[in-house]
């Protein structure tokens, strides 16, 4: 069996263009802020890359640089300050940040309709009560991956591994309120090959390269690999041994061009959602 590719790049870029049509009927252009602290080359590669999509996509984009010692009263202010601008329809403030500023200080300080990152605690909680509110991205581009592909949920045992607040738990959170039997994994789980075995959906976000093995996958099983690690040699794997699993999936997504690209469409999808709410349309 050879498994279908998903291409998220492709329905990234299909997203995206919606995206562009529906911001360019609005009588204003959608803002999304977006706060850098300090000079991780990571995290500069990801904040442009999220710069450039939103500008394809009708979004007016503004980046705030910090240098890596600002305290973290300063980038609180800035927070206010953002909160009370109304251009900017979205607030992300891109992980991680330096050891002197709480992340969960700053995340708490963002309006929670304007955290289009979905990590507010408010917005944590409306995802838990099924409440409409704010998304992560990640999670959100996987649920639109298996919708685009028919991954047929309700009742599919899923095993996702990984419980981070940005990925595995959401992730989980979203896959139970589709209605599929949720197996959430960690490093404390015990026989993670089995319980993989059973599952129809596997979700792989723990950060070791290529730890998800061909024998884990059943025949005709749907994994999503939302890892992104850089070897030692600069190759860029995902969470999943790509080439041992492509023999046994139904469907998998690739490393790159697969959760990655739809991660960033959902951001901006997620500041045109927070656009139309917070302007009243
Ligand atoms: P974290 O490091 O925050 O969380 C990793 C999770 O995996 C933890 O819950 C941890 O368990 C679990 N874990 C670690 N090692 C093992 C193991 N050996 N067996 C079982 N579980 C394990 O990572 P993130 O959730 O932030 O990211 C996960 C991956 O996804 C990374 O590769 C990251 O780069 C990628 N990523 C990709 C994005 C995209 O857009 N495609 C966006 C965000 C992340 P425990 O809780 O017990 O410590």
């Amino acid at each position: 069996m050879t498994a279908l590719v998903l291409d998220g790049k492709a329905l990234a870029a299909k997203l995206r263009a919606e995206i562009a049509r529906q911001a360019g009927a609005l009588p204003f252009t959608p803002g999304l802020a977006v706060v850098l602290v300090g000079d991780n080359p990571a995290s500069a590669v990801y904040v442009r890359n999220k710069e450039r999509a939103a500008l394809g996509s009708g979004i007016a984009a503004r980046t705030i640089r910090f240098p890596a010692d600002t305290p973290e009263t300063r980038l609180l202010a800035e927070i206010a300050a953002l909160n009370a601008d109304p251009a900017i329809d979205g607030i992300l403030v891109q992980m991680p940040l330096p050891a002197q500023i709480r992340a969960m200080a700053v995340i708490a300080a963002i309006d929670p309709e304007k955290d289009v990152d979905g990590f507010h605690p408010l917005n944590v909680g409306r995802l838990a009560l099924g409440l409409a509110g704010l998304v992560p991205c990640t999670p959100r581009a996987v649920m639109r991956l298996l919708d685009h592909a028919g991954v047929p949920l309700r009742g599919a045992r899923a095993a996702v591994l990984g419980r981070s607040h940005i990925v595995g738990r959401p992730m989980a959170m979203l896959l139970t309120a589709a209605d599929a039997t949720v197996t959430l994994l960690h490093s404390r789980s015990r026989d993670l090959a089995a319980e993989c075995q059973r599952a129809e959906i596997v979700i792989a976000a723990t950060g070791r390269a290529e730890m998800v093995r061909g024998a884990w996958i059943s025949p005709g099983a749907v994994v999503i690999d939302v890892g992104i690690n850089r070897l030692g040699d600069g190759r860029l794997v995902g969470d999943v041994a790509y080439a041992e699993c492509v023999g046994h999936a139904g469907a998998i997504t690739p490393v790159p061009g697969g959760v990655g690209p739809m991660t960033i469409a959902c951001l901006l999808e997620n500041t045109l959602i927070a656009a139309a709410k917070l302007r009243g349309r």
